[in-house]
């Protein structure tokens, strides 16, 4: 017995394939495009292949993130924001509280012992302390988005970055670079701009002593350690952190499938 759960989300597409225990079997990524159906297609059937099975051997698929709609082999979708909770206390049970920035918005979650959401808030109105923001002043250093958390853990010496616009950081670190500031010391204020703005997002819904970051942007080690040392909380975060709505849709999914496997059971 296998389920999947699919994230469209507005920069890239996550798949994750359970089998009946509830262990990764199979993951898939990519871009997301302009061709949502595609991109979950694709995904999915890269998930089923890593997982060594064929997609109609997958009972129940559930579809989440902005593109959850159009998911081309969904039996039902649910919203990103209960899917990273499923998802972050399934890893990580003692997970109250959720950061989750990805490429377009970030939010803060607040969630029960059984995952399920008790509160949440996010951004989502512009790009500001986002992944498109982070990428943003990557394009103008001439670095991939993957270097500039590794650089800005190099940083010796404290910059304050005041911009978190996605338009104005570019004008904001070629003034920094043309006065001579190292592109070390300049990253780090960018995360810890995008921190301190991270951290009144987790103010609003209460902090536990246990956060888990999610997101794509949780693949960035620089990100982390300046949430860890704004919050001073213990941050959690895996290999699995942008697949975590995935991942709690197909816990989802998997939990449907394992009813109506138990509802036929009973009938027959
Ligand atoms: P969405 O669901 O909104 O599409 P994701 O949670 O998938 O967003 O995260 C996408 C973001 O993660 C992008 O902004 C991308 O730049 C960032 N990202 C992906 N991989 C890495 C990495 N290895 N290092 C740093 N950032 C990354």
């Amino acid at each position: 017995m296998y389920a999947a759960g699919i994230d469209v989300g507005s920069t890239q597409t996550k798949c994750i394939v359970l089998d009946e225990n509830r262990n990764i079997c199979g993951r898939g990524l990519r871009m997301t495009g302009a061709d949502v159906m595609k991109a979950s297609r694709q995904v999915f059937e890269q998930a089923c292949e890593l997982a060594g099975i064929e997609t109609h051997e997958v009972g129940y698929t559930i579809g989440t993130g902005y593109g959850r709609f159009r998911v081309a082999t969904g039996d039902d979708q649910i919203t990103e924001i209960s899917c990273h909770a499923k998802g972050a206390v399934h890893l990580f049970p003692k997970t109250r509280t959720i950061l989750d920035i990805g490429g377009q918005d970030t939010k803060a979650i607040r969630t029960n012992e059984r995952g399920e959401v008790v509160d949440f808030c996010m951004n989502d109105k512009c790009a500001a302390g986002t992944g498109r923001f982070l990428a943003a002043a990557a394009e103008v250093m001439g670095m991939d988005v993957s270097e500039i958390g590794p650089a800005s853990l190099q940083s010796t010496q404290k910059l304050k970055i005041t911009n978190v616009c996605t338009v104005f950081v570019e004008s904001e670190i070629l003034n920094q670079l043309g006065r001579g500031k190292k592109r070390e010391d300049i990253l780090a204020g960018v995360h810890r701009s995008i921190a301190g703005r991270s951290a009144s997002l987790l103010r609003r819904v209460g902090l536990d002593e246990e956060l888990t970051f999610t997101g794509g942007v949780a693949k960035n080690p620089g990100m982390l350690d300046a949430v860890r040392t704004r919050t001073k909380l213990q941050v959690n975060a895996s290999e699995d952190s942008q697949f975590m709505g995935a991942l709690g849709a197909a816990l989802f999914a998997l939990e449907r499938e394992l009813a109506g496997a138990n509802r036929q059971e009973v009938q027959s």
